[in-house]
């Protein structure tokens, strides 16, 4: 936890930003989170005003350190590969629940597939929609 909060730091202090109290809540929200709705994350972060939050989103997005998740129109926000560990996700449309996944598989077979288009791959994001057990289960009850 010590170091990604570092690496955090880092790269402010490298853009020329101040870590701000504000800036510090908003990161540590996101931190070992699910994707969060600029929604949750404003109620979660109690020491910043909405304002500021929204702020620091878009400051974060600007230097890399959060990525949007769009469902649809809607997005949610997440922390970028630099501080989780590489991941897809499974989203319900049902309940908006989502459910990380990691195949490895799937990473090399993406390599592979822009190489033999004489691609070099940088990142990707891949997203899964659809409806999760528990709503299926839910819907087979009604
Ligand atoms: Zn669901
Ligand atoms: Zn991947």
């Amino acid at each position: 936890m010590a170091l990604v909060k570092e690496t955090f730091y880092q790269i402010l202090k490298e853009a020329g930003y101040s870590r701000t109290a504000a800036r510090t809540a908003v990161f540590e929200a996101l931190l070992g989170q699910e994707p969060m709705s600029m929604h949750s994350l404003v109620e979660s972060v109690r020491t910043a005003d909405r304002a500021s939050v929204y702020r620091a989103v878009e400051l974060f997005e600007e230097l890399g350190i959060v990525q949007r998740l769009y469902t649809g129109w809607k997005y949610r926000i997440e922390l970028t590969d630099r501080f989780a560990a590489h991941h897809h996700h499974l989203t319900c449309l049902e309940c908006g629940r989502t459910t990380p996944i990691n195949e490895q598989q799937l990473e090399s077979f993406i390599v592979s597939l822009a190489r033999q288009n004489g691609f070099e791959p940088s990142a990707h994001q891949i997203e899964i929609q659809g409806c999760c057990a528990a709503c299926q289960q839910r819907a087979g009850q009604s």
